[in-house]
Formats: C-alpha cells, sequence, structure tokens
C-alpha cells in the first residue's frame, strides 16, 4: 500500500513525541496479574495495577467464572435490548442496587462507555455540564460528545463551582460531574460540598467512583459511604476492572435515570453485552468485597506503612489517603529515569506524564493492594531511597 498523504507528518509527530519522553509502549505480561508479575518476560513487584483487593486471580472468581461458562458459553451473542442480558447480568444489576442502596442499576460493557453513555444520554442541547478539571478522560469525552455546554472548574475548587453554576443558571439541566477518588492524585472529591452547591443550584450530580468502591466505605461502598451520604444520592458510576478484580461497569441512580439510559445511552444500546460468565465472576467478588473487610483494612495498614516510610525519607508524597499514591516528580525524563532505576531494583511503578496529567506535573504512581504484604512496602521504599535524587 503507498503511504497516505500525512503519513510523514504522522511519523514526525511520534518521534518528536519520543524525543520528549512521552511515548507510550504495551509491555507484555505472562501469567496472573498480582503483586508479582512477570513483564517482558522478568519477574518484578508490582505498585502498577488497579487490582486494590487483590481479587482478579481469586479462586472464588474463577470458580463462578468457570461454572456459569458451562451454563451460559462464551459470548452473550447480542446487546442487552435484544437477546444479550443473561440471567447473571439480571442477577448482578438487583444485588448492585441493594450495594449501592439505589433504586436501579444498568449494567455498561466498560467504565469509559459507562461514562460516555450517561452524559451523552442524560444531556442536551440546552443543558450543561461542569467537570473537575482533572476528572477522568471519558469522563471529559462524554461531555464533549453530549451537545451540552462545556463548564470546568479547577481541581476540587469549589468557590469556582459554585460561580460555574451561577454562571449556567439560565441552562434548562446542569450536571455536577466529578470522579469520586481521583485517578492520578488519589485524593476524595469533596462530596458533601458537591451536594450542597447542587441543591443550592438545582443542578444534577454524576459521581465516577472507580478507585473508591470497594475500597473506602466499612463494606466497601466507596466515597458515598465514606461520607456517610443517606439521603441524596449522586449518579453512580461504578466499574469492575479495578477493585471488583473483573471488568465491565454499572451506573446506579433511580428509575427515571435508569430508564432515560436504556432508552437513550447509545454506549449502552449499540453495544453486544459482556459475556455472562464475568456477570457471574463479578457477583462472586461482590460478595467477597463486602464480607472480607480485612483487605479494606489491610489495605490502609499499608498505605499508612508506606506514607510514613516515604515522609522519613522526605519523598514528594502527595495528600492521599487512598491505595493510589502517587510522587510527583515533576519533569517527565527525571520521572522516566526513576521509574526505570526502579525497575532495575525490579519493582514496577506508573510513570504518568502529561497529556495523562498536566504540564510539569508527571509522577510515579505507585498503587497499593491488599495482596501486597509489609516486606513488599520496605522494598518499595528502599529501592526508592537508592533511586531518589540520584
Ligand atoms: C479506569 C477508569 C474508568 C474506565 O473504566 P474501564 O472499565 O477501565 O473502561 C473510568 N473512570 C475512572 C475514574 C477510571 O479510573
Amino acid at each position: 500500500m503507498s503511504q497516505l498523504p500525512w503519513h510523514s507528518q504522522l511519523q514526525q509527530t511520534l518521534t518528536e513525541r519520543k524525543a520528549a519522553g512521552l511515548y507510550r509502549r504495551t509491555r507484555l505480561r505472562d501469567g496472573e496479574q498480582g503483586v508479582e508479575v512477570v513483564l517482558d518476560g522478568r519477574k518484578m513487584l508490582s505498585f502498577s495495577s488497579n487490582d486494590y483487593l487483590g481479587f482478579a486471580a481469586h479462586p472464588a472468581l474463577k470458580k463462578a467464572f468457570i461454572e456459569s461458562l458451562d451454563q451460559e458459553g462464551v459470548g452473550s451473542g447480542a446487546a442487552h435490548l435484544l437477546t444479550g442480558h443473561s440471567r447473571y447480568h439480571h442477577q448482578l444489576e438487583e444485588a448492585l442496587a441493594e450495594f449501592t442502596g439505589q433504586q436501579r442499576v444498568l449494567l455498561f460493557s466498560t467504565g469509559y462507555m459507562a461514562n460516555i453513555g450517561v452524559i451523552d444520554g442524560l444531556l442536551g442541547k440546552t443543558d450543561v455540564v461542569v467537570q473537575d478539571k482533572l476528572n477522568h478522560a471519558s469522563l471529559l469525552d462524554g461531555g464533549r460528545l453530549s451537545e451540552a455546554q462545556q463548564l470546568r472548574y479547577p481541581h476540587a475548587a469549589m468557590a469556582l463551582l459554585h460561580q460555574r453554576l451561577h454562571t449556567a443558571a439560565n441552562s434548562r439541566n446542569k450536571l455536577i460531574v466529578s470522579d469520586g477518588v481521583f485517578s492520578m492524585d488519589g485524593d476524595i472529591a469533596p462530596l458533601p460540598e458537591i451536594m450542597d452547591l447542587a441543591e443550592q443550584h438545582k443542578a444534577g450530580v454524576l459521581i465516577d467512583d472507580a478507585h473508591g468502591l470497594g475500597v473506602l466505605g466499612q463494606n466497601g461502598g466507596g466515597v458515598i459511604e465514606h461520607f456517610g451520604l443517606t439521603q441524596q444520592k449522586p449518579i453512580l458510576v461504578g466499574t469492575f476492572g479495578k477493585a471488583f478484580g473483573t471488568a465491565g461497569a454499572f451506573v446506579a441512580a433511580d428509575e427515571v435515570v435508569i430508564e432515560t439510559l436504556v432508552q437513550q445511552a447509545r454506549s449502552f444500546i449499540y453495544t453486544t453485552a459482556q459475556p455472562p460468565a464475568i456477570a457471574a465472576a463479578t457477583l462472586a467478588s461482590l460478595k467477597l468485597v463486602q464480607q472480607e473487610t480485612w483487605r479494606r483494612d489491610k489495605l490502609q495498614q499499608l498505605i499508612k506503612q508506606f506514607r510514613d516510610g516515604a515522609d522519613q525519607l522526605g519523598l514528594p508524597l502527595m495528600p492521599s489517603q487512598t491505595a493510589i499514591q502517587p510522587l510527583l516528580i515533576g519533569d517527565d525524563k527525571k520521572a522516566f529515569k526513576l521509574g526505570q532505576d526502579l525497575e532495575q531494583h525490579g519493582i514496577l511503578v506508573g510513570i504518568i506524564r502529561p497529556p495523562t496529567v498536566p504540564k510539569n506535573t508527571a509522577r510515579l504512581r505507585i498503587t497499593l493492594s491488599a495482596a501486597h504484604d509489609a516486606e513488599h512496602i520496605d522494598k518499595l521504599l528502599g529501592a526508592l531511597e537508592a533511586s531518589y535524587g540520584h
């Protein structure tokens, strides 16, 4: 095939990206996700997954998955609205409605699709969506996909959220959108303040709790349980690819919102339902999330151990009480070099650079899991001590 007219242009952009230290590449994992992984053929101690409770390769999930395969086969074979909605999907929706204390739940095939579907499905031309600037890419994309007016406020700045809502006073419907736990910073959204402002301005609230669900709250109910919200609840997006250890996502809300999404969320309507076995495994996971509270306790102990140790070493911790513990490095190349040095020590962390995070805020994204042990944290701190400042 002859080259496309813009081929050399694309090549140049790639070269520039590489020179700027912003090049991304896929790495190959052999075997199960976990604390010790084999990546590109090398065994590493990993602080680089979102498997916060250690469920991704849990025997109970595997068992549920395999048993349902025998009954249901592999592929769902169709969208939910046709013949793809299995008994397991149905049970999972019911169980999640109970778990979240919301009227109804709708499954989506991924969190990305849930987020674009819920914003685009609920808002139209005369509406406005107001987002935290550090929201996950899928929420920002959902806003852009909808025809609603787009407003953003600086990260967690409630006075400015108030101002934006004031600006939007004449719009038909207003939706405030925020991550529950911010994926690259690990901090928790000021949900009570957001709910107050929403009430004051008659706005709706959508919280994407991908990193809070299963991790925060006594029962793993996430940021909503963390703040003890019982009366007015936001529309909630939860994902299964993180603490739940499986794949997929859901929206929990009242009957009218969910029914609207069934009719209007294109990323729900026009896609194949996930394999029923995924829903079966997620049901098993949901049980463990609620029952095995020790996993959350252990995770909190590890978080404390890491923060205390990093603090003593003078490392640039960020204000996070969650499983996401970034070290703010700033310079892209320095962050990359530090990540490489850690790999020399057999330790894997996320190296996060723009455009995933704002310019000059490159960081190491360290994620902790209930599957880690105290010795793992000691090893990580030892390697950081050896690498940082060199
Ligand atoms: C991971 C993530 C998503 C996307 O979920 P997937 O199921 O992986 O598509 C959405 N929002 C946030 C905040 C996330 O961290």
